[in-house]
């Protein structure tokens, strides 16, 4: 098992798949962004050497990630290779939706349990204006396909952002009235990329919860209070989903953090918001063997950063959210 110097148990890796994608979303990145060479990510073969070594220290649950995962080439045999590993209790996805539409199936016969779809809102003018290149029509057609797969409960993750979505919280909620959805609304967080928008526009969950109840009533507090993941829950009366807030910025969840990431380009992320970083291609490309790699593990967990700086106004700057994987 793998143990940080807090005494906190990491065994979630989320692991992003590609820094490619086939939007550009106005808080993630820029439009003329630039990615990485294929040769520099991890290959397929890598990532599995890297998921059995996980397993073995205990990681027994696995998010894929990105960039936008699906855009990566042999998506579904990846998949199917990577849930086959033992000990993988758990394999999900982050997914922007918009290939999920013939995905979705293959996806759910290779392994994969749930996904997290983000959908920003349900205005199609605004969609273009926050993702830049994106059709919310396919997305949502998207979302129904992951449904309909079993790829269930769907999660819809809604990044708030002052300007661009902040009077489409509401209409995001009622989708819980009627669909068993957690829609969860993410304060943005600040990296490399899309800076300056990124601190100056968040949206913090208090004027969100307002903006809720202002509309649909009172927000009751749902799965006994506790944390599901990162998200607080919270239910609209009769409703058939939940309301979720991940607010890392105003009520951060470090405390509780079970998590470690690794990036596309084989580093090893202790912290989302922290530059901090284990670099694993590296010596796996030279050759290392298991041990050395377990070695180069376990120190980096033991030594992940308590927790973010973002209330001292500090932030990660060597990576841009993309590169990270959310
Ligand atoms: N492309 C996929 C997607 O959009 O769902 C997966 C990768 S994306 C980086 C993962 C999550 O991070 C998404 O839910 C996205 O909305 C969220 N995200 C991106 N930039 C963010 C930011 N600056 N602050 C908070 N969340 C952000
Ligand atoms: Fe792509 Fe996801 Fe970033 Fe949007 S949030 S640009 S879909 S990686």
């Amino acid at each position: 098992m793998a143990f940080d110097r807090f005494g906190r148990n990491i065994h979630y890796m989320r692991i992003s798949l590609t820094d490619h994608c086939n939007l550009r979303c106005v808080y993630c990145m820029p439009e003329d962004m630039t990615f990485r060479p294929s040769a520099e990510l991890l290959q397929d073969d890598e990532l599995i050497v890297l998921m059995r070594l996980f397993t073995s220290l205990g990681f027994d649950k696995f998010r894929l990630t990105g960039g936008e995962p699906t855009v990566r080439a042999h998506i579904v045999d990846l998949v199917q290779e990577m849930t086959a590993v033992p000990g993988v209790r758990f394999m999900t996805m982050t997914t922007n939706g918009v290939l999920l539409g013939k995905l979705a199936a293959p996806l759910k016969a290779a392994g994969l349990q749930r996904v997290n779809i983000s959908l920003d809102t349900l205005d199609p003018d605004r969609f273009k204006r926050l993702t830049r290149w994106g059709s919310l029509e396919q997305v949502w057609e998207g979302i129904l396909a992951a449904e309909q797969a079993g790829l269930a409960p769907v999660k819809i993750n809604a990044v708030v952002v002052r300007g661009y979505n902040e009077r489409d919280v509401p209409d995001l909620a009622r989708l819980t009235l009627e669909h068993p959805w957690q829609v969860r609304f993410i304060e943005m967080m600040p990296f490399a990329g899309a800076t300056e928008l990124q601190k100056t526009q968040v949206v913090p969950q208090k004027e969100m919860i307002e903006r809720i109840q202002a509309d649909l009533g009172p927000l009751e507090p749902a799965n006994d209070g506790k944390l599901d993941g990162e998200a607080r829950l919270f239910r609209l009366p009769g409703g058939l989903g939940e309301v979720g807030f991940i607010s890392s910025v105003t009520v951060p969840f470090c405390a509780s953090c079970t998590r470690a990431r690794l990036t596309a380009d084989g580093k090893l992320r202790l912290c989302l918001l922290r530059e901090k970083e284990v670099d694993l291609l590296t010596p796996l490309r030279a050759g290392a063997g298991l041990g050395e790699l377990r070695k180069l593990v376990l120190d980096g967990v033991w030594h992940k950063p308590w927790g973010h700086g973002l209330a001292d106004g500090q932030v990660a700057l060597n990576r841009g959210m993309s590169e990270i994987g959310g």
